[in-house]
């Protein structure tokens, strides 16, 4: 784990990108493939497959996204040598498949987003936003996705990657399949987000299964890139999307990762100074009681025992820096079994 704050340089980015397209543009010059928008493509097995694909009412089997909040960028690398495998053969297609980035304009800048949160505006009306607009492109393609993989990392650092997702047996299913050890974080009874849908929400609600996947703090970091590699390989192969030939490294798992959901959500208080207690990181232990935050002269206790997940901090870099604050200082999940979860 990398002290990088969740920055990635400007450079790196760029260069990951140009690698992205590079690829791309090879996929549709030798392979079956199709352009959906920019940075959005359905590769197949032939072409006769990824017309019937993108027929009306056509499927696309799994799509793996990368970069909808622009500033995680571990996904890049992990997409761009998906394509690169493809071509060279390693991997070999059974199905068709779509490989995007969400906001590469805002990867571009090193930013979660332009104008508005992109993993919280598909299916919402399209308005002047980039984002919005976005969403509005890609649409399309995740609206036929049977699976989709959304690759994300976290604000601040994690003891795991996790997948986390709004509860369905089948997406539960699904994460299970591509790693039985990585712990699930999953919600039900109310949406993320009230304004436009996460990518996952959104294939959910066109029948598919979509999850996501946390890999950890944000930036380029090598052991967070071989887990999402590992991760989409094993999705391509379990969807039946491909034969990931040599790659296949099926790893005996003794216990299955934990399940988690949350059980306490700590408001940001929308005035006053605000300070988090420093160093907390996704899935840290707290007690009820613990101090969590400053807020002028109270103090702010966990009002339950649990992990911690997605802690905020402002500082520069983050969306909020300068700007409104965030709607939370963070929540507290609990452990649960699966007879806990909804039917
Ligand atoms: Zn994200």
């Amino acid at each position: 784990m990398s002290p990088n704050n969740g920055q990635a340089d400007i450079a790196t980015i760029e260069r990951h990108i140009a690698d992205f397209r590079r690829a791309v543009k090879a996929a549709s010059v030798g392979l079956p493939c199709v352009q959906i928008a920019a940075d959005a493509i359905c590769i197949g097995q032939d072409m006769l497959s990824v017309q019937r694909a993108m027929d009306p009412g056509g499927e696309i089997h799994l799509t793996i996204l990368a970069v909808v909040h622009g500033n995680e960028v571990a996904g890049l690398p992990i997409v761009t040598k998906l394509l690169n495998q493809i071509l060279s053969g390693a991997i070999r297609l059974q199905a068709p498949i779509g490989i995007a980035l969400g906001n590469s304009e805002a990867a571009l800048l090193g930013r979660r987003f332009i104008d508005q949160d992109l993993n919280r505006s598909f299916g919402a009306p399209v308005n002047h936003s980039r984002e919005a607009q976005r969403a509005h492109e890609l649409q399309d393609l995740l609206a036929r996705s049977q699976f989709l993989l959304d690759i994300h990392q976290t604000r601040e650092p994690s003891q795991s990657a996790f997948f986390i997702f709004p509860w369905q047996r089948k997406s539960f299913d699904f994460a299970r399949r591509i790693s039985r050890e990585l712990p699930v974080v999953t919600h039900w009874g109310g949406a993320f987000s009230k304004d436009g849908m996460c990518s996952d929400e959104f294939v959910n609600a066109k029948g598919g299964t979509g999850i996501t996947l946390e890999l950890g703090q944000a930036g380029f970091d090598e052991d967070q890139i071989a887990i999402g590699l590992a991760c989409s390989l094993q999705a391509l192969e379990t969807t039946g999307s491909a034969d990931v030939g040599p790659n296949k490294l099926r790893k005996k798992v003794h216990s299955a990762g934990a399940l988690y959901t949350w059980n306490g959500i700590i408001p940001y208080p929308p005035t006053g100074d605000v300070t988090l207690v420093p160093g907390l990181i996704n899935f840290q232990t707290v007690a009820a009681g613990d101090l969590i935050a400053k807020h002028d002269e109270q103090d702010i206790f966990a009002p339950v025992s649990g992990r911690i997940l997605f802690p905020k901090y402002v500082r520069p870099g983050t969306p909020e820096f300068g700007g409104p604050r965030p709607a939370e200082l963070c929540r507290i999940m609990k452990t649960i079994t699966e007879e806990e979860l909804p039917s």
